[in-house]
């Protein structure tokens, strides 16, 4: 007789820890808002601090060549000719194979014209692709390229407009940015 007990109690306590179990996952399933991001259709905005590809202002650029220097992995490559004080340019290239993302090159430029930005989708199938010249690169981020123009993007507006707080929060990481991106820290 207490092994039917035994037997049908299993039973009950197995049918309340599933149904447990599943109130616990039917509430999150209802409740919570979906976390899974649908890259590459959507993206998470990148942390002020991150370090991605590199931009050149070459027309404040001087040919000092003390970025390449510092690159502790020898990936910037820099070729101009002097003629006076105007610059003919041929390369100012990044292998980024090679690059550690460690901002090295950053802080010893004289004249603050090399930045990195938040872009980081460089996934390719060829070699030659991930060497980038910095002289004709245009890929920056929308955000990025907001920072610079000292706007917010339509997406950053709208996310602005659906929480204040959110809103605060995207309007300091455009300003930690934008002062990363003009002053190369
Ligand atoms: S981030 Fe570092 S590794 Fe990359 S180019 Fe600059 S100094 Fe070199
Ligand atoms: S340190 Fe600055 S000015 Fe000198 S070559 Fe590099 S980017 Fe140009």
């Amino acid at each position: 007789m207490g092994s039917i007990r035994d037997y049908f109690g299993n039973i009950t306590s197995a049918l309340g820890t599933t149904a447990k179990g599943m109130s616990v996952t039917l509430r999150h399933f209802t409740s919570e808002p979906p976390i899974t991001v649908m890259y590459p259709h959507e993206t998470k905005p990148v942390p002020p601090t991150y370090r991605g590809m590199h931009i050149l202002e070459q027309e404040k650029c001087i040919d000092c060549h003390l970025c390449a220097k510092a690159c502790p992995v020898d990936c910037i490559e820099i070729e101009a000719e002097h003629h006076g004080r105007k610059l003919e340019w041929e390369k100012f290239s990044i292998d980024y194979k090679k690059c550690i993302f460690c901002e090295f090159c950053i802080p010893p430029c004289p004249v603050d014209c090399i930045h990195m930005t938040s872009e980081y989708e460089m996934a390719t199938d060829s070699n030659d692709d991930m060497v980038e010249d910095l002289l004709t690169w245009t890929g920056l981020r929308p955000e990025d390229q907001a920072a610079l123009d000292g706007k917010p993007t339509a997406v950053q507006a709208k996310k602005q407009q659906e929480s204040k707080k959110g809103g605060a929060d995207k309007a300091a990481q455009i300003a930690a940015i934008k002062a990363r991106l003009k002053k190369g820290s």
